[in-house]
């Protein structure tokens, strides 16, 4: 069968593997048809996550339809319609049953306790085989699958694997609450998505912080309040617009791959307070020690973020006294830079880490299969999976207008163009 296989760094092709088989009971095999391409997928490229195993299938964001179960899947059988849940849980051990799914006991193959595993994901986290594929093998398919009704298509489905209850999750590790104004680092798939997750939460205000217009534009659309960093200091501009206080609660979705202001004040602030501090030598260090290997190619692709503890400085520093900080952004298992001292004199609450998919998962199909949530428009491209490599490159290269792609493994035809619904508004 066709997968999407992850090489070294900098190096992915779309080859032939063998077919995944039941191989416990407690195992189901899906026939995928329709896989996304995440931002922990480009960490896993660019070498700022520790490397999977050569050869391993990548992606953990998948919609499909079951195709053979082992036989202790009690509540699933082939023709069942499902969304995976990308971080694999046993569902027994009592990790999990206090909903802590992400922190699952027994879910490791090589038998570590605790720590998440991720399907497709990088090294340490399981060495599971991921969904970017015609068929996969989902470990524990009695929690990790989640019945999908026929209403909601495989381009909403897509967005209820991760980006939808991560962003849910980063609401709740931020801690918003009924009137919070609340600031969301980062317009990446998985921020856009926790602006209608900080309203469901009761979110008052919600300001975006990137430096991407296209997908401030995607922000905007859903009436956030926009603050590009390439124009305004991020910092001065929140603490401003809350009356000096800065905001209730920051949800920090941008991770190791931060990039610097390149143009505007908050550039020049940026390459001051590096002046002052040495934070130009700390940058370049947390880079060179994120990606130790690093491959990228003519284009400048697969080039790791340079400034690899920006958004979580960002949100310490644009919190009010006593507020709180939701880290929901990927990190290395060596990043170890924090601004401590500041967090500490403000009182900050700060929560962090990998969203219980299940946990959240069969509540947020139910509100979207109701309508009461509708996923933001940033499903901006389909391809085919023979073109999965070139859209890896154009998400990476944060082309204008490419915020998420989906692949049509179901479907070898030429790649759709993207329903209006989901295309990107001008500007
Ligand atoms: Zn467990």
């Amino acid at each position: 069968m066709k997968a999407v296989v992850r090489h070294g760094v900098g190096d992915i092709r779309v080859e032939d593997v063998p077919e995944p088989k039941v191989q416990d009971p407690h195992d189901a095999v899906v026939r995928i048809t329709t896989a996304a391409i995440s931002g922990t997928d480009l960490h896993l490229v660019r070498g700022t996550l520790p490397g999977p195993r050569a050869g391993q299938v990548l992606g953990h964001e998948a919609v499909g339809v079951v195709e053979e179960t082992g036989s202790g899947v009690r509540n699933f059988r082939p023709g069942d319609r499902v969304v995976i849940s990308p971080t694999v849980a046993c569902g027994t051990c009592p990790t999990c049953r206090a909903g802590l799914y992400a922190q699952c006991d027994d879910a490791d193959p090589a038998g570590s306790r605790g720590g998440t595993v991720l399907l497709g994901g990088p090294g340490g986290a399981g060495g599971l085989d991921g969904l970017q594929a015609e068929y996969a093998r989902v470990p524990f398919a009695h929690t990790g699958l989640v019945a999908l009704p026929d209403s909601v298509d495989d381009g909403r489905a897509v967005l209820l694997a991760d980006a939808l209850p991560a962003a849910w999750f980063g609401a709740r590790l931020a801690g918003v609450s009924g009137g919070d104004t609340v600031a969301i680092l980062g317009a990446g798939p998985v921020g856009l998505c926790a602006v209608a997750a900080a309203r469901h939460h009761g979110a008052g205000r919600v300001v975006v912080v990137d430096g991407l217009t296209d997908r401030l534009a995607l922000a905007r659309a859903q009436h956030a309040e926009t603050v590009d960093f390439n124009s305004e200091d991020p910092v001065e501009k929140v603490r401003e617009m809350t009356g000096g206080a800065g905001v209730d609660r920051v949800i920090e979705a941008v991770g190791v791959d931060a990039e610097r202001p390149v143009l505007g004040p908050a550039a020049d602030a940026v390459a001051a307070a590096g002046e002052r501090a040495g934070h130009e030598e700390a940058y370049t260090a947390a880079r060179d020690r994120a990606a130790s290997v690093r491959s990228p190619d003519a284009r400048g692709t697969w080039t790791p973020g340079d400034a690899p503890g920006l958004a979580v400085r960002w949100a310490v520093e644009m919190a009010a006294r006593a507020g709180s900080v939701g880290i929901l952004g990927t990190y290395p298992p060596h990043a170890d830079r924090f601004p401590l001292g500041r967090a500490v004199r403000k009182n900050l609450t700060l929560r962090m880490g990998t969203c219980h998919h299940r946990r959240y998962l069969p509540r947020l199909v139910d509100l979207v299969a109701s309508g009461a949530l509708d996923p933001p428009p940033v499903l901006s491209h389909w391809a085919v999976t023979d073109d999965a490599v070139a859209a890896y490159g154009n998400l990476d290269r944060r082309e204008p207008g490419w915020t998420k792609v989906a692949l049509d493994i179901a479907d070898p035809a030429p790649p759709r163009a993207p329903d209006p619904l989901w295309g990107v508004p001008e500007d």
